[in-house]
């Protein structure tokens, strides 16, 4: 193997820090960390402790302002001093060791302040309001989101609740996660002084929510060192293995990984492509995977081969001499530049094989992109910098990538989820589904559950935007993911351009319009459950379900009426049409003698969940729980009156049909109406706009429980897209 192999003794992977373009050598997490502990450079007037961090700083930011830091450092170490990690080394170290993670992956000043900073509001006699007094907001905001709430206010819901805390903070500024991720790495690396009991629920948690949001944060060097922290800690005998195989794979003869970088050096050298080829070793977790996919492994199975170059073009350059050069494995060839994945990471995929057999993987990508695989979130500059600073990031669409480094993002088109790195889509959707899962254990299971899910396919909004969702989500998830609560009223699906049902599976790549119900009340249905694979959209569903039981059919109460409630036949007033007066829905009341009108903003049929009001002149009138008129009436403090169905022999309904016009649309839905065996009132359509119709018929139906069938008859009208209540009853058009 080459003189960047893993070194079998050791026990992790190597962890290539940032590769700097100037030549610099390659930093590895592990090593710097371990020698921050061991012995501190001497600094000028900096105190030594911090040299490294100092230097790691200085890598990415050579102007940097190194004051603040020297101020963090000097209140956190005075504040700490005899304090002990279970280690039995000054708890400083900790504190430093975070810091220095963070400065190499080319974290920014504020988070490195804070993160000197983060266990002192926690562990010592420091305040927040100290903080804020000495470092400003931002640093206060940052060591307020990492201090965890304490075990005797919240017992067993410490834990998710710190949790929640965190995800809250990091919505608003995602440095703050930075920082937990740095401090969780850590705290794994130096895990072995705990209880084994301990170690393997830390572990568990690492595994279920820290590495996920690792990965979806873009932040690649964290995940793969804590993959390996947690292997070793819960699956030692795998570990074990896995050591054995990588130590007797460096003890092998022939390095075949080695020798295809060699030629792939040479031919790019031909073709003129400035390109550095390194070889990246698999870390443990990577080639415990490759063992179990493919039995047995081959030598170049235990790493990967990594091309840097300079800008985007050279990228699919570098492809274009390896696909020529060599014979390429077409299924391997993924281009994560064109089509991103859902965090920051692009990069080109391939494999190419030699007439030998030997496959080697090929990571392709620019410096920049490299720096942003490796760093994600964690290498943006402030994200939340004033104008001056904003104007120079990269506008969306651009992504010239010229490689200066220090990432500032991406920005690489109108893609939702890349568009603000630092509030990407999955974050905020995370962040309106906790709001509905008030109870610690719902929130911290779903949290789990969200997270266990891969982000892998992007959908296309027909105005351009992106949707990330877990691979096998269905249009269900797409519309809560799009619409939130409100994707209740979704009706309906244009996967492709095609119609297409709400239980319809999403393919990465597809373009997804959403049809959306005008009906504010309508809402899912249980089945809605079996294709909902989001959090978002399965407690949105729940939610809705239970607060909207499944109603029973049409009541029948004949009989049951006590004295004081008064039978009314209640005919819409406003009903331009005198044929069918006898025959509306009636309500009862708990108003003796009052005069009921059903109201006509919100047109309420048995069986609708209904609420009454008192009005002027001693009437009562009945609307659809949930109708902004009943809401207003209830803000104005009229007083609700008891009301339900009485005996339903026949009502009416005002109904709309969106469609998409074309010839003989109105007497196909007039004949799906017809067998229903229900009447036509009256009826109007309006003009066309864009090929859509909107047709709104006043129907009166036998019984209430002819409605939902009838409704569904007239979607099933080729091109109707919505039938929906409407707000208001048909105009007299018959
Ligand atoms: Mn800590």
């Amino acid at each position: 193997m080459s003189a960047e192999a893993t070194n079998p003794a050791t026990p992790g992977p190597v962890t290539p820090g940032v590769q700097r373009r100037r030549g610099r050598a390659r930093l590895d997490l592990r090593r710097l960390g371990r020698a921050a502990l061991l012995g501190p450079a001497a600094r000028d007037r900096l105190p030594d402790a911090i040299g490294h961090v100092v230097e790691a700083h200085r890598a990415h930011y050579p102007d940097a302002d190194l004051e603040p830091l020297r101020r963090a450092y000097v209140l956190a170490e005075s504040s700490h001093r005899g304090q002990t990690r279970k280690s039995g080394e000054p708890y400083i170290t900790h504190p430093l060791a975070v810091t220095l993670i963070l400065a190499q992956l080319g974290a920014e000043i504020t988070t490195l302040t804070a993160s000197l900073l983060h266990d002192t509001v926690e562990d010592t006699d420091v305040t927040l309001d100290q903080v804020r007094a000495e470092f400003g907001d931002d640093v206060c905001y940052l060591v307020d989101g990492v201090t965890k709430l304490e075990k005797v206010d919240y017992g067993a819901a410490a834990e998710p609740e710190t949790f929640r805390k965190m995800l809250v903070a990091t919505g608003n500024d995602v440095r703050v996660m930075s920082i937990k991720l740095a401090d969780r790495l850590h705290n794994m690396r130096t895990l072995g002084v705990m209880r084994p009991e301990k170690q393997a629920r830390i572990a568990q948690v690492t595994r279920d929510v820290l590495i996920p949001l690792a990965e979806r944060l873009g932040v690649q060097a964290l995940k793969t060192e804590l993959e390996d922290l947690v292997f070793a800690i819960l699956h030692p005998q795998e570990y074990a293995e896995v050591q054995a195989l990588i130590a007797a794979n460096a003890e092998s003869e022939g390095d075949p990984l080695g020798d295809i970088a060699g030629e792939v050096r040479g031919v790019l050298r031909e073709a003129g492509i400035a390109a550095e080829v390194l070889i990246r070793p698999r870390h443990f977790v990577s080639v415990h995977r490759v063992h179990r996919k493919r039995g047995e492994l081959r030598a170049s199975d235990y790493g990967r081969l990594l091309v840097l170059v300079n800008e985007d073009a050279d990228c699919y350059g570098v492809l274009g001499e390896l696909h020529t050069c060599f014979t390429p494995v077409v299924s391997e060839f993924k281009d994560f530049i064109a089509v991103p994945k859902f965090n920051l990471y692009q990069s080109l995929h391939t494999a190419v094989a030699r007439p030998d057999g030997e496959v080697a993987e090929v990571l392709i990508r620019t410096h920049q992109m490299h720096q942003v695989a490796e760093a994600g979130v964690v290498a943006l500059r402030n994200p939340y910098a004033p104008p001056s600073d904003a104007s120079e990031e990269p506008s969306a669409g651009t992504g010239t990538g010229t490689g200066t480094g220090t990432g500032t993002g991406t920005g690489t088109g109108a893609d939702d989820e890349r568009v603000d790195p630092t509030r990407p889509g999955w974050l905020s959707r995370l962040l309106d589904w906790q709001e509905a899962a008030p109870d610690p254990d719902t929130f911290w299971s779903t949290l789990r559950e969200d997270l266990a899910q891969d982000r892998e396919i992007a959908v296309f909004r027909p105005d351009g935007g992106t949707l990330g969702l877990p691979a096998g989500a269905s249009c269900v998830d797409a519309a809560y993911a799009q619409y939130g609560e409100d994707a209740h009223a979704c009706i309906g699906a244009r996967v492709n351009g095609r119609l297409a049902t709400l239980s319809t599976v999403l393919r990465d790549g597809d373009t997804v319009q959403l049809l959306m119900g005008q009906d504010a009340t309508s809402g899912p249905s249980s089945e809605w459950l079996d294709h909902a694979r989001t959090p978002g959209a399965r407690i949105a569903i729940r939610r809705w379900l239970t607060t909207h039981p499944t109603p029973a059919p049409a009541p029948a109460q004949s009989g049951r009426r006590s004295p004081e409630q008064t039978p009314v036949s209640a005919p819409r007033p406003e009903a331009p049409d005198t044929t069918s007066r006898s025959a509306a829905a009636s309500a009862v009341v708990d108003r003796e003698g009052a005069s009921v009108r059903l109201a006509g903003c919100c047109t309420p049929v048995p069986p609708d969940a209904i609420t009454a009001f008192a009005v002027r002149g001693g009437a009562v009138t009945v609307h659809r729980v949930g109708c902004p008129g009943a809401e207003r009436m209830k803000e104005v403090g009229r007083a609700e009156v008891g009301v339900r169905w009485g005996d339903t022999a026949e009502f009416r309904v005002t109904l709309t049909a969106e469609s998409f016009g074309r010839a003989h649309l109105l007497a196909d839905l007039t004949e799906a109406i017809a067998l229903e065996g229900v009447a036509i009132i009256s009826a109007t359509v309006e003009p066309p706009t864009q090929q859509r119709v909107r047709h709104t018929y006043t129907l009166q139906l036998p019984d209430a429980a002819h409605l939902p069938g009838l409704m569904r008859a007239m979607r099933a009208v080729p091109g109707v897209y919505d039938v929906s209540r409407a707000q208001h009853p048909a105009a007299a058009a018959h």
